[in-house]
């Protein structure tokens, strides 16, 4: 069997950098590298509910937004299908049946929940749907038989549990499911590209994002305002790297011809660290080479958008068709669960034969 693709994003708000690098950009590089037999990216609009459930319009709203950075970052619809969790029926079907398969314990140690609870000031009022997300994620992955998802590290406790689940399944009731793998980037810092503000994550919660769809002035306006290295007040002063959000980003996305076309005293990165840190280097010339980088990569995205923003009609059209082609393939999943699970009563002629038998026979 081919390998397959299921990865998405909660339509919570505008994709930033953070998913640019943990997640968007290798998607589209799997995707033109013709490996993946199919590829299906989901826009998790009953996710984003979990913790929206009073903002419909918020989620409602964001479904364009997400759709049209796909677009722009380079999504396919002729190789990728662009679709919206919700509308696939089953997804919620299956996830009912694998919460038998999960234990409230287990769901309690998923160190992301931990986290994302806290970070929502839940404590005692989690709700349940949000409780249950991973659950939810392992339908999404298992529904299309994905083998692999390219993904952001905090997703990895997601994973892992969708392999539990799968192995649970297919012990329980005979091998149905596929054990989905994660593929993280490679580059260390795309995993968990900090904020602006250089909190660990950037994260549309924390307003601490640079969006793949901000204007020219507002990239460098974000960029100039960056946390640095507080200890580092003179130029004279020798800097530190670690925490160092400028220096992370630059790790993230440039590249040696960025420095001969932008900043030609140096040849790579190294050598703009080793004089940051002897000391000599202001955070401001160092601010400004970032920019440039960020914009190189950030114009061809931008230019992309306002071209499919002409045509918004053209894009729901697009997910629909998205919607079509994943529900043929979850669907097929699900009877096949169905039948494992022994709930098929009208499909299976035996049965019905069999008791048919037993009946008139007494
Ligand atoms: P929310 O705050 O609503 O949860 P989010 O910014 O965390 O939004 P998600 O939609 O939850 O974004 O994440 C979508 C994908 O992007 C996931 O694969 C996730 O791992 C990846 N991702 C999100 N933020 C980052 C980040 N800062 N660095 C690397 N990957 C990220
Ligand atoms: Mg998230």
């Amino acid at each position: 069997m081919g390998k397959i693709i299921l990865t998405g994003d909660r339509p919570t708000g505008k994709l930033h950098l953070g998913h640019y690098v943990g997640s968007l950009k290798r998607r589209v590089e799997l995707q033109n590298s013709g490996e993946y037999e199919k590829i299906f990216i989901m826009i998790a609009d009953a996710q984003a509910l979990t913790d929206n459930a009073d903002n419909p319009e918020k989620v409602r709203q964001n479904i364009i937004e997400v759709a049209l950075d796909y677009l722009s970052v380079g999504l396919d619809p002729a190789k990728s299908h662009l679709f919206i969790q919700s509308q696939i029926t089953e997804l919620t079907e299956m996830t009912f049946y694998f919460m038998n398969l999960v234990t409230v314990s287990r769901l309690q140690r998923n160190p992301t929940v931990k986290a994302e609870i806290q970070l929502r000031n839940f404590e005692a009022s989690i709700p349940v749907g949000f409780f249950c997300y991973p659950i939810s994620q392992a339908s999404d992955i298992t529904a299309f038989r994905a083998t692999t998802v390219p993904v952001g590290e905090d997703q990895e406790p997601m994973i892992e549990q969708t392999r539990e689940i799968v192995r649970k399944f297919n012990a329980v009731y005979g091998e149905t499911l596929v054990e989905p793998e994660i593929l993280l980037p490679d580059n260390e810092v795309c995993r968990r590209l900090p904020g602006t503000d250089g909190k660990a994550k950037m994260s549309k919660s924390l307003g601490n994002c640079i969006y793949l769809s901000d204007p020219e002035k507002v990239v460098r306006e974000k960029v100039m305002s960056m946390y640095t290295d507080p200890l580092h007040i003179k130029v004279s002063d020798p800097g530190h790297l670690e925490g160092n959000t400028v220096f992370t980003y630059l790790e993230a996305f440039s590249r040696p011809e960025h420095f001969a076309e932008y900043l030609p005293e140096y040849q790579n990165l190294q050598e703009l660290k080793d004089h940051y840190t002897r000391g000599g280097l202001g955070d401001m010339k160092v601010k400004k080479f970032l920019n440039h980088v960020l914009q190189e990569e950030l114009a061809p995205i931008r230019a992309r958008r306002h071209e499919f923003e002409k045509d918004i009609p053209g894009v729901y059209r697009i997910l629909k068709e998205g919607c079509d082609a994943a529900r043929e393939v979850a669907s097929v999943t699900m009877a096949d669960m169905k039948r494992a699970m022994k709930i098929d009563y009208f499909e299976d002629e035996n049965l019905i034969a069999e008791q048919a038998k037993q009946y008139m026979g007494e």
